[in-house]
């Protein structure tokens, strides 16, 4: 996903020059072109094609407007990839975000930043928010059972535990999925002769870990005022609106936002009033669906130190998300493996 920020003369300028209704027409028959051609190529490269094309038109019409677009690097997925090419989780970051820049270079698609979430600037921001939450009571703690690996002294994440599937008997399952019968509708620990995926001669344990929720129930009312206004105002696809309409309806439930890993954005221990807090969470890092969508900002942030001037004058600025299709995208699983 990129995204593309114009600040407000845009609007105005297309209403002035009298040309929103044909470049409306004209970017409508491209936009319908690259739907037909997101059936035969990949849907992040037609993504970005729309985005380009977008952006350049933008910027030839003298509209003040900003592209970025990066890698979100945190999570347990880069963790076992690093674990299976032999590198540290920093050395598999530099090597595929050089890929994917250099990728995006050749395709000419013209980022006025292409950057990465592991940065200072991506710390400081998500503790920013993170204490903000904490101070207006948006937050709360829990304690939950998870496999615990004695001889690395490290929970496991779903990915980094294998073992017999408790569905069809398959060997090789992991924590969070079964590649053989497909299912998903279990727990790690109900997983038969569980082993660690970094000893595979341990057999885990269970253990009580405690973790951090947002409290999105308590947000509820103010996500659907802001669901109403933006998807109106945003010209949201069918999609969207129904897939948050149908959350909504269900009732918005807390979500953990914190993980047992190394490879994140560090819990900011200053908002831990007793030390037992602040030595149980110093081994924990922000779960990374919690600070990958505070990457945009982040990326801004080390393009140009003025880049609140971008992202806190929802007044003055109007942002254009391109997304290429991924159900990762839509929800961010609660119980949780990234
Ligand atoms: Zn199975
Ligand atoms: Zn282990």
């Amino acid at each position: 996903m990129c995204a593309l920020l114009l600040s407000k003369p845009y609007t105005k300028a297309l209403t002035r020059s009298g040309q929103q209704c044909s470049t409306s027409g004209q970017y409508h028959r491209l936009s319908t072109l690259c739907r037909l051609l997101l059936q035969v190529l990949s849907p992040l490269f037609v993504c970005f094609c729309i985005a380009t094309h977008h952006h350049r038109y933008c910027k030839a019409r003298g509209y003040p407007t900003l592209f970025v677009c990066g890698t979100d690097e945190y999570g347990t997925a880069t963790e076992t990839k690093a674990l299976e090419e032999g590198v540290t989780p920093r050395q598999l970051c530099d090597k595929y975000n050089k890929l994917h820049a250099e990728i995006y270079d050749w395709f000419e698609i013209g980022f006025d930043i292409f950057g990465r979430t592991s940065t200072e600037q991506q710390k400081e921001i998500t503790q920013d928010i993170f204490r903000r939450l904490y101070k207006n009571d948006c937050l709360v703690e829990r304690t939950s059972r998870q496999p615990y690996c004695e001889k690395h002294k490290s929970f496991l994440a779903d990915r980094f535990i294998e073992g017999t599937c408790p569905k069809c008997g398959y060997d090789d399952a992991r924590g969070d999925q079964c590649d053989s019968c497909g299912s998903v509708d279990y727990e790690p620990l109900d997983l038969k002769n569980p082993r660690c995926k970094v000893d595979p001669d341990i057999t885990p344990v269970a253990r009580d870990t405690r973790h951090i929720h947002l409290k999105l129930d308590k947000l509820q009312p103010q996500i659907e005022e802001w669901f109403e206004k933006s998807s109106r105002e945003g010209g949201w696809s069918r999609n969207g609106r129904f897939i948050t309409e149908s959350w909504l309806k269900q009732g918005l439930r807390d979500r953990g936002i914190t993980r047992d890993l190394k490879w994140g954005t560090p819990i900011p221990l200053d908002v831990f009033t007793n030390e037992k807090d602040k030595e149980i969470y110093k081994d924990k890092v922000f779960y990374v669906w919690f600070d990958a969508c505070i990457g945009y900002p982040s990326i801004t942030a080390n393009y140009t130190k003025e880049w609140e001037k971008w992202w806190r004058d929802p007044e003055n600025v109007q942002l254009y998300q391109f997304m290429g299709k991924g159900t990762n995208d839509v929800d961010f699983d609660p119980k949780a493996t990234r």
